[in-house]
């Protein structure tokens, strides 16, 4: 039986993005060290007993760590599906779009690789949570990951989500 092998590496980050990143980086580490010193948890603010470390707990921990790398992820998905919702085809702002785990977090798929991120409108999104909720969502049945490369040169509106 063939292995199933890791897929090619994700396209370059935008430089913007990148930038992005290293921002997140430095604000995140500014943000520990003032609350190491401030002996306040950074995610939660509940007093802190040391100063060796800036969380109260594994949960503020895993919680303040992964906001950011959701963050980086979420940007991420966004910039590659070029602002695009990859279920109806429309262009939308920032503010509108959500990001989709395609195999869902429940079912087993990973939360932060890309190929497991895809962009989707408000109203999309919520169709297919409301779906996958009702054991429904047939389209998307398949239990293995599949991850679809957006293609190189995507024009919008082009129709590449699979059904
Ligand atoms: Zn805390
Ligand atoms: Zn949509």
């Amino acid at each position: 039986m063939p292995r199933r092998t890791v897929t090619a590496a994700p396209p370059p980050l935008p430089a913007r993005l990148l930038r992005d990143s290293a921002r997140w980086f430095t604000e995140g580490a500014r943000r520990k060290r003032e609350a190491r010193h401030a002996q306040r948890c950074v995610s939660c603010g509940s007093q802190l007993r040391s100063r060796r470390t800036p969380y109260c707990s594994r949960l503020c921990q895993w919680r303040f760590q992964g906001g950011y790398f959701w963050d980086a992820a979420r940007t991420y998905a966004i910039h590659r599906d070029r602002f695009t919702c990859r279920s109806c085809g429309h262009r939308f702002r920032v503010r509108a779009l959500e990001v989709d785990h395609i195999v869902e977090i429940a079912r087993g798929g990973p939360p932060l690789d890309p190929a497991n991120l895809q962009t989707l409108c408000r109203d999309c999104h919520r169709e297919k949570t409301r779906a996958f909720l009702r054991g429904r969502s047939r389209t998307r049945s398949s239990p293995e990951l599949t991850p679809t490369p957006p293609p190189a040169t995507a024009d919008d509106g082009d129709e590449w989500f699979p059904a």
